[in-house]
């Protein structure tokens, strides 16, 4: 096989060639700003009112209650920053999870300097968040709970709908990043008491450098970005036409697909992890069995060290990633399988596969032929496996 076989889908998505389509016209054509008056801009701005209310129309929410930004990361700061600076002087309190993106995780530290004080919960060892634990977090001075919709490493699916209810019980705002989770799964902001959102174009086969923001209406955060009166004076910024077309096409796409996608992705999916864990011994598999996105595989090997994994893994033209893929060049294991309690030894040996709708059974047949092969040459190499299968014998 001399192709390439990308199974990592959760860093980031081809775009698909209908949306670059839909795109093209939008940078030679229509290329007008869409603030401008004559009726040259018209069809630009049309678009993007288009694609917000398709959006909107995914998400349950008011168009007017979806806002466009430069991506994921984005969002998450917006949601977090602007919450602590609107809602400050109300409580200085925040509460998140030990296993979301650095996006939000690094935002918190950040809100800690600023005087802010941050309650992480916990999640049990499949990864779903303690709801207990959430409760008990719980204070007066409490202005915002902000949990992942789907974990980027291990793909768990967290309750939404019993978070949001927690939330609004006690009328605090619940924001969810749900980057991994939009157009890959159901979410409906009115059913699950969602009162911010963020998604980004690149994860749902869309372009990069566009995401979404959804703020139900009432919900009083500033601006984040300061300068002209685009987004309801909420983002400023020319409008990036392209990627907000794009966006909205691939989400309309995703959500159109999502039935038939979902059933495929989990049969690739738990043929997958079925060959892994019979064929390969000592290797686990990481995050809820069932609340999984369709697409996400993640797998800890003892005695095998997840960078040299890759490595081989890309000689035989699979790209995969490990627990550490953000963190690249640094040797800590992922926060994330941490906090689902594994030691560091097994964290370190970790793999991430994720799928899409264009991953065919025969390459994952052979990535677990490959893979099984790997791992064989690098236990043979380990010192430590030998020590483990001579007291094993004895
Ligand atoms: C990719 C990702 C982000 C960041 O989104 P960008 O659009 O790349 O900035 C945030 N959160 C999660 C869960 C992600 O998977």
């Amino acid at each position: 096989m001399a192709k390439t076989i990308y199974l990592d889908n959760a860093a980031t998505t081809m775009v698909n060639p209908k949306v670059v389509d839909a795109m093209m016209p939008f940078f030679t054509e229509y290329y007008g700003n869409p603030s401008s008056i004559y009726s040259f801009a018209g069809k630009a701005k049309e678009a993007v009112e288009d694609a917000r209310a398709a959006i909107a129309g995914i998400l349950g929410a008011k168009t007017e209650e979806i806002y466009f930004t430069g991506g994921g990361s984005e969002s998450d700061n917006w949601a977090l920053k602007a919450t602590a600076e609107m809602y400050g002087s109300k409580g200085k309190h925040i509460i998140t999870s030990t296993i979301e993106h650095h996006a939000i995780l690094h935002t918190c530290d950040y809100l800690e300097k600023q005087g802010f004080e941050i309650t992480y919960v916990g999640v049990d060892e499949n990864g779903r968040i303690k709801l207990d634990e959430l409760k008990e977090a719980i204070r007066p001075d409490t202005i915002l709970i902000s949990v992942m919709a789907a974990n980027n490493e291990i793909g768990t699916i967290q309750p939404l709908k019993e978070i949001g209810a927690i939330a609004k019980e006690h009328g605090i705002l619940f924001h969810t990043d749900a980057v991994q989770a939009f157009a890959h799964i159901p979410i409906n902001v009115d059913e699950m008491n969602i009162d911010m959102l963020s998604a980004s174009g690149h994860k749902i086969n869309g372009p990069k450098g566009i995401g979404i923001m959804y703020i139900r209406k009432g919900v009083k955060i500033g601006s984040f970005i300061h300068g002209g009166a685009q987004e309801r004076k909420r983002r400023a910024g020319t409008h990036n036409v392209p990627g907000i077309v794009g966006m909205g096409v691939a989400a309309k796409i995703a959500t159109e697909e999502m039935q038939e996608r979902m059933a495929y992705e989990c049969k690739l999916r738990d043929h997958l992890i079925e060959r892994v864990l019979t064929e390969i011994p000592y290797s686990r598999l990481n995050g809820d069995r069932t609340n999984r996105l369709p697409n996400n595989t993640s797998f800890c090997f003892r005695f095998i060290e997840g960078e040299s994994m890759l490595i081989l893994l890309d000689q035989a033209g699979i790209c995969g990633s490990s627990g550490s893929a953000c963190t690249s060049g640094s040797l800590d294991p992922s926060h994330v399988l941490l906090a689902i309690g594994l030691p560091h030894e097994i964290a370190h040996g970790s793999l991430r596969l994720t799928l899409s709708e264009q991953t065919t059974m025969e390459e994952i047949d052979y990535t677990v032929d490959e893979l099984k092969k790997i791992i064989e040459r690098l236990r043979s190499m380990s010192p430590l496996y030998e020590d483990f299968v001579k007291k094993n014998a004895n």
